[in-house]
């Protein structure tokens, strides 16, 4: 006879956790162990689900890398308990915590699912519930007992996504995230129709945890006529890693005072990843004469990551490798399926 699968169902804030309190008419985060009074249809399922939250339950708005090393804990201690994870998170940063769990997380035989929703659980046209009931079923599913979906993935309106590809797309509609540049793993109608050649493989019995973050990343986002005191105000500030947000497939302006803004900050010590500010396609340095001069410099291309992925990319290796051509190579690597 099958064992029930084990759940663990990981609170961490955002819409999906409120209800409306009629009184004052304000959305408030309602206690978590109330779950299944709000979605009893879970009772149905022929799975244990066992609730937890963060120690502090923010607004998405607020997520931090301590908290980020707070769910990988959790997920540590709890990793041989249960089949799979599921996350509920704030819409906002979703992107950003299942990329950064995604490197944090190596090596994973069971699911974690992230989810959320556009309106509160408690709310009668909520999207919440249908994201929570599949979410969990992802998670839990098995072929030959082994994981479907071991790695961090995303599920939210009828689709399952990498969770390092996705991206938060409508602030309105309720597909809200998308992933541009690599396929759905899953799409749910009637049945839930797995992308099985996309799928990664089980890893090993036990993942590999890392929880080593570099803070000091900031962001630099080309636009025209960009000034050389906002150029240098980013490259000469204490970033240890600095994400170039550039044009198209890559590109940037070829002024020379732009050029050697990269180059001085690249030669002081500072890694720089190129990372396109368009949501489909990707970097290639030398396509046009506007990046030709990058890889000279020692510009590292993004190639088709997401500017989350890119980022959390960028904290996850700084904080655990040293030396410019590890951190190269690293960066150059697809980790967790983030890259091509
Ligand atoms: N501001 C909320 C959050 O990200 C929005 C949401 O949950 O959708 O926590």
């Amino acid at each position: 006879m099958d064992e029930r699968s084990r759940i663990l169902l990981i609170y961490t804030g955002g819409t999906i956790g409120m209800v409306h309190d009629h009184e004052r008419d304000v959305l408030l985060p309602f206690r978590f162990e109330q779950l299944l009074d709000h979605v009893p249809e879970l009772k149905a399922f022929d799975i244990d689900i066992e609730t937890i939250q963060l120690s502090r339950i923010v607004d998405s708005s607020d997520m931090r890398p301590e908290l980020w090393v707070e769910l990988v804990g959790l997920i540590e201690h709890h990793y041989a308990d249960y089949d799979g994870f599921v996350i509920l998170h704030g819409t906002d940063t979703l992107a950003f915590t299942a990329s950064a769990l995604s490197f944090m997380v190596q090596g994973l035989s069971k699911p974690i699912v992230l989810t959320g929703s556009q309106l509160p659980i408690g709310m009668i046209r909520t999207d919440g519930k249908e994201n929570l009931i599949t979410a969990i079923e992802v998670a839990s599913t098995k072929k030959f007992e082994e994981a479907l979906i071991p790695e961090v993935a995303v599920y939210f309106e009828y689709r399952l996504m990498r969770g390092n590809r996705v991206t938060k797309y409508s602030a309105e509609h309720f597909d809200a995230f998308h992933s541009p540049n690599y396929p759905n793993l899953a799409e749910a109608g009637v049945d839930l129709v797995y992308n099985h050649p996309y799928l990664r493989h089980s890893g090993p019995e036990q993942p590999t945890f890392h929880k080593h973050i570099e803070e000091q990343i900031a962001l630099l986002k080309l636009f025209p006529g960009i000034s050389e005191d906002a150029v240098n105000c980013i490259l000469q500030g204490n970033a240890q890693g600095v994400i170039l947000e550039s044009f198209g497939a890559g590109n940037g302006p070829t002024s020379p005072m732009f050029l050697r803004a990269l180059k001085t900050a690249v030669d002081s010590g500072k890694t720089i990843l190129n990372i396109s500010q368009c949501l489909a396609g990707s970097v290639q340095h030398g396509r046009y004469a506007t990046s030709a001069a990058f890889d000279e410099i020692g510009i590292i291309s993004g190639g088709d990551m997401t500017l989350e992925s890119g980022i959390t990319k960028l904290m996850h290796v700084l904080g655990n490798y040293s030396g410019a051509e590890a951190i190269k190579e690293k960066l150059l690597e697809s980790i967790a399926g983030e890259r091509d």
